[in-house]
């Protein structure tokens, strides 16, 4: 995987439209631009802006490393160390309520070792899914809303874009963004691995998933606020665009001094939505359907890094 440099490839043209100031600052706001500033000027490689932002407390390197040739085997075990006992209380969950393949589970907690790299390129999006090359299947998804709203039951984590500020700020009908940020969101920083070995330290603004959350609950997994009785989002169509990208996680990477986005899912065990098949086509039209979200979803991600709303720096 090779890291996105803003210093070093061209913005997309998608990057270039005008967007709204921010026009108050409140102190909460400067205090977090400061924490921000601070974490990005201790790391040696800042200016690295990987779009790392998953809301189910999932590294991209967790999404990549299945089937990521580049990551060394001594990694590979602590990250398993890591995670699987996490995926595997959510897969005792999942299973009271959802039937799950007996391979997907094995598959999800690590234990299936034949397992390779399968890519589709739809738009301007390259598609990462695994492929069990003893079963000869990939591994599928599909949404099972209304029936499933399990990513909202166990949230992990809302981080916000900039854009995003501007729009759930909007739908909660704060006129001022500062005030939005002040008392709807905390600023939460932790480490996670990369995706090529190593830590990454990330800072974001996140937005409240219950009352009077504080950072000390950043990381635990919390029934949303907005999820209504119906299992709908009170936030839609404004929802987090984190949220409307799960399961998929997003980077960027150099290609021939371009952007590329890419995308693989996250399985964190809370998803019942996985399934095999022998056809990978079977996926197009979810494929076409997140190709463009994901790519604008990338490029707000990469931008509230620039803007300094939120940082990322690798150790
Ligand atoms: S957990 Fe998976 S299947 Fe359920 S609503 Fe979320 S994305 Fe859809
Ligand atoms: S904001 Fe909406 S979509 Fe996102 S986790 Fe909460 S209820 Fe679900």
């Amino acid at each position: 995987m090779i890291p996105f440099w803003a210093s070093e490839t061209s913005p997309l043209d998608s990057e270039a439209t005008s967007r709204p100031p921010f026009l108050h600052i409140s102190s909460r706001f400067v205090l977090y631009c400061s924490t921000v500033n601070t974490v990005a000027s201790s790391s040696s490689m800042r200016g690295q802006t990987i779009s790392f932002q998953t809301n189910r407390l999932f590294s991209v390197a967790d999404a990549y490393l299945p089937f990521s040739p580049n990551i060394n085997t001594r990694w590979r075990m602590l990250l398993t160390e890591l995670s699987s006992e996490d995926i595997a209380v959510a897969l005792d969950l999942l299973e009271k309520d959802w039937e799950v393949d007996p391979l997907l589970k094995d598959f999800m907690l690590r234990k299936i070792e034949k397992v390779s790299d399968h890519t589709v390129t739809v738009g301007s999006v390259t598609y990462h899914m695994p492929y069990l090359e003893d079963e000869k299947k990939y591994i599928l998804w599909t949404c099972l809303w209304p029936d499933c709203h399990n990513c909202c039951d166990r949230q992990g984590r809302l981080p916000l874009t900039s854009d995003d500020l501007i729009k759930v700020g909007g739908k909660l009908e704060y006129k001022d963004v500062s005030e939005f940020i002040e008392r709807e969101t905390i600023t939460a920083t932790w480490q996670e691995p990369s995706p090529g070995g190593g830590t990454v330290t990330l800072t974001t603004i996140n937005l409240k998933r219950k009352d009077g959350e504080t950072e000390k609950d950043d990381g635990t997994h919390v029934s949303c606020r907005f999820l209504d009785k119906d299992g709908g989002c009170t936030l839609h169509p404004d929802r987090p665009g984190v949220c409307q990208m799960y399961p998929f996680s997003a980077w960027l990477e150099n290609d021939g001094g371009r952007a590329r986005v890419h995308a693989a899912y996250q399985f964190t065990g809370d998803c019942p939505g996985f399934y095999m098949s022998a056809d990978a086509g079977e996926m197009r039209t979810e494929h076409e359907n997140y190709s463009e979200m994901i790519y604008d979803y990338a490029m707000k991600s990469s931008r509230t890094t620039r803007e300094g709303y939120s940082a990322s720096s690798m150790h």
